[in-house]
């Protein structure tokens, strides 16, 4: 992020918020997500005193370098729009609590639900560090839950990921949401405390019953089961419906809930996704809800690309598209846009070849300065075809904010042994035979534009494209 933040990266902060049921809690957080200064105090029950005291604390931890204020809430959010829709212990809803709060601090306010903040936290610096594609559920009074898609949030069409209101019995107890048999009815902090109570045990705390268990008391072991066993259901759903590479579990009792869950194993072999336990406990929340304001502020500044470059046959498209699946982020390829034309004319001379190059190297530059802020683009091209002033010009035009190269990088041989033997998929117009010599001298003697940062693949390989994604979460975040 250091890199979008105008004239004095280092300083920027965010206030973060997060509104539980015990206790509100806000951080002043800095750009990487590590705490600058902290404070608590117990939650109001009345919701206009919690806006109040949101405020207030948000007040205290203002200063100049402060970029705006995000807030994790109790309950169901509508992000796009900013509304708040229901609330379990605390209902904000109905508060108009963004506009009150904008207005109170004269900066802009970013909202979502709780878990999806402690989520962001444990993605950028927690136990989802590393992870893209990951399922939370928040274990405390309630379930919490949040999913994250390609490394972002996923919002569904509003609210998605209420993950605790996954039914595992649909003749359990009555659930808020209006069900019945939730797995928060079952496998929450309240549940567990019913459990102990209805089988009698003298146990206060769940290290108490895990205590017991493991010293045999078959009562203990008996409440764990029925606590754990809905948990394990719902993760086996979970992991069916979106296949995580890992669910985190966080809130109060998110490790006790991982430690109970490992005498539990999958109860579908198919799907078995690692269960972590989250590793930022309390902090996660208000972490999340800062950075939540460095993810709105880059988006509402300039693009980003990502130039795959290399020359013919160099392995450019497999590699955007391979980068395209794990980021989501859309391709234009040169090719993509040029060969529809070569298919409608025919056979064209060399010259015109070039011309439709052209036309398509201008087209892809006119599509992606007419996308909106905050959009990325990887572009699959042979971009040493025109001069890297032309190139700098359209990056220019398009308010691109961060360029990042993947160099494509092959001995002229492979190149040369690749283009040959794909001669016959070519379409008529693309160079044929006679070219090869010309291109094996091209890949020895080929340069990357250096327009921004360049990581150079050794197209001989399978690509490793973890390695390439963190260095982009590097030159684009300042990972
Ligand atoms: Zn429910």
């Amino acid at each position: 992020m250091v890199l979008t933040m105008g004239s004095a990266p280092m300083a920027d902060a965010a206030v973060g918020v997060d509104i539980g049921g015990t206790n509100i809690r806000a951080a002043l957080i800095s750009a990487k997500g590590e705490i600058l200064a902290k404070l608590s105090e117990r939650t109001p029950t009345d919701p206009l005193l919690v806006l109040e005291r949101v405020i207030a604390l948000a007040r205290e931890l203002d200063a100049p370098e402060v970029l705006g204020i995000g807030v994790g809430i109790p309950g169901r959010v509508d992000v796009a729009s900013r509304e708040i829709l229901s609330g379990g212990i605390i209902n904000l809803a109905g508060l108009d609590f963004v506009k009150r709060l904008e207005s109170a601090l004269g900066k802009p306010v970013v909202i979502e639900n709780d878990c999806s903040m402690a989520l962001i936290a444990e993605m950028k610096t927690g136990g989802a560090k590393g992870y893209r594609n990951v399922a939370m559920l928040t274990i405390g009074t309630g379930i919490g839950g949040a999913v994250a898609h390609a490394g972002r949030i996923y919002h569904g069409h509003r609210t998605a990921g209420q993950l605790g209101h996954i039914c595992v019995s649909s003749d359990g107890p009555p659930c808020p949401c209006g069900r019945r048999g939730c797995v928060e009815t079952f496998s929450s902090g309240t549940a567990l405390r019913r459990h102990i109570a209805e089988a009698g045990l003298p146990a206060t705390t769940i290290r108490d019953v895990l205590d017991m268990a493991a010293e045999g008391n078959e009562a203990a072991v008996c409440v764990l089961r029925q606590w754990a066993m809905p948990l394990r259901i719902a993760l086996d759903n979970i992991a069916a419906t979106m296949d995580p590479e890992i669910i985190l579990l966080g809130g109060g009792l998110g490790c006790d809930a991982a430690r109970a869950l490992a005498d539990l194993p999958a109860a579908a072999p198919w799907f078995c996704p690692p269960i972590l336990p989250a590793k930022l406990a309390d902090d996660a929340g208000v972490i999340g809800a800062g950075l939540s304001i460095f993810d709105a502020h880059v988006s509402s500044q300039g693009k980003r690309v990502v130039l795959v470059n290399g020359v013919p046959a160099s392995g450019k498209s497999r590699l955007a598209k391979a980068l395209s699946q794990r980021a989501g982020w859309p391709i234009l390829s040169l090719d993509g846009i040029k060969n529809p034309f070569l298919q409608h004319i025919g056979p064209v001379d060399r010259d015109f070849n070039r011309t439709l190059g052209k036309a398509s190297y201008q087209a892809i530059w006119s599509f992606i300065a007419e996308a909106p802020a905050g959009s990325t683009f990887i572009i699959d091209a042979w971009f040493g075809f025109q001069p890297k002033a032309q190139l700098e010009a359209y990056i220019d035009a398009a308010k691109i904010e961060h360029v990042a190269e993947l160099w494509c990088k092959v001995p002229g041989s492979v190149a040369g042994e690749r283009y040959a033997s794909r001669l016959e998929d070519r379409l008529p117009g693309h160079p044929g035979a006679e070219y090869v010599p010309e291109l094996i001298a091209l890949a020895d003697r080929a340069e990357p534009m250096g327009c921004g940062a360049v990581m150079t693949v050794d197209q001989t390989q399978e690509p490793d494209i973890e390695a390439v994604l963190s260095w982009l979460s590097h030159v684009f975040d300042g990972e």
